[in-house]
């Protein structure tokens, strides 16, 4: 294990060892964070980025831990959060947002200010970073819709700025991202009406509120909808609804959701999902892909 001395000196109450991944995941499970940190400027970013190279520390990004299924064997080096960099500005069509604001943020305003073609993308937990990264989409929507450019730091902390065009990126998939500290994205609108755009924000907030199990820790849908159908559809047609291992189970309100029950461990979420594969492929001969992703040791 590296020294943290350094790192907590750095950080102080902003660098914690031993983290559970309770706290920094939205499924509230699995191991610990060896050691998580809070930088709360791009410069801290980089340091800790050259930290972690010089001391051989693997280090893991995160936002809101909405996508994310840690191992109960946790997580190894060091773990930083993107929160504290929630800066959020619109300009003209742009809207730029650092990494760590809450997607739902860029949602509202674009709305708000009359600035179309995210608005369906509300009530989408997580942050602006996680949402780049994992192209984050809703009712016919996604980021990369309107992603203009993204400022980064490479592994050594260096910047580079990447255009869209710079980025290969399909559904729910991004390509290069992974190896890249996002520090804030750029979005290009198309001119809207702001009550059209509220309006459709709130039916998409209302469809999130009847069809989701939002009183239950999950990380939203488990697979990636397979062509020409729904991975849900095809849950819920093997009858796997309310299927649980452990603490894990299949929501009974939309089944494409495992959720936290109640004291699930990372290897019931990770044991259902290979059950639910296993019997959905039994069924329909499907292949559901995780959408999901699993960190550390599975
Ligand atoms: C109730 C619920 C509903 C959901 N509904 C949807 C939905 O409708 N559509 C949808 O697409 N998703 C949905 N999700 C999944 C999730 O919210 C999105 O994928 C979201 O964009 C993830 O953002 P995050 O900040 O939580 O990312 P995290 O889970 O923190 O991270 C996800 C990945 O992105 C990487 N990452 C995060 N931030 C950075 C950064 N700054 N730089 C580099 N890499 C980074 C992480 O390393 C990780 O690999 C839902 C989740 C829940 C719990």
């Amino acid at each position: 294990m590296p020294d943290y001395s350094q790192l907590k000196a750095k950080f102080g109450e902003r660098c914690v060892l031993g983290a559970p991944a309770a706290g920094f995941t939205t499924y509230k499970a699995g191991g610990a964070a060896e050691a998580l940190a809070e930088p709360c400027s791009p410069e801290e970013f980089s340091w800790l980025a050259a930290w972690c190279r010089a001391n051989n520390a693997p280090l893991t990004v995160l936002g809101g831990g909405s996508n994310v299924l840690v191992s109960d064997k946790g997580l190894p080096g060091v773990t930083a959060l993107t929160g504290r960099l929630s800066g959020v500005e619109a300009r003209g069509a742009v809207i730029t947002a650092q990494a760590g604001a809450p997607w739902d943020l860029v949602a509202r305003l674009s709305a708000e200010k009359g600035l179309a073609g995210l608005e369906k993308t509300s009530g989408i937990p997580g942050s602006v970073g996680g949402a780049v990264r994992m192209n984050a989409g809703a009712f016919g929507q996604e980021t990369f819709d309107r992603l203009k450019a993204v400022e980064a730091l490479d592994p050594e902390g260096r910047p580079v700025r990447l255009e869209k065009k710079d980025i290969p990126h399909g559904y729910r998939s991004t390509q290069g991202l992974e190896r890249l500290i996002i520090i804030s994205a750029s979005f290009e609108f198309t001119p809207g009406e702001p009550g059209v755009l509220l309006q459709d924000r709130s039916c998409v907030l209302a469809s999130r509120e009847v069809k989701q199990p939002l009183d239950l820790p999950s990380a939203g849908s488990v697979f990636k909808r397979p062509p020409g159908d729904y991975a849900s559809r095809l849950i819920d047609a093997a009858g796997l609804k309310g299927l649980r291992v452990g603490g894990a189970a299949v929501s009974a309100k939309h089944a494409g959701f495992i959720v936290n029950a109640g004291g699930a461990t990372a290897a019931d979420i990770y044991a259902l999902i290979g059950e639910v594969k296993a019997r959905v492929k039994a069924a329909s001969g499907v292949e559901l892909e995780l959408e999901q992703i699993l960190l550390g040791e599975f």
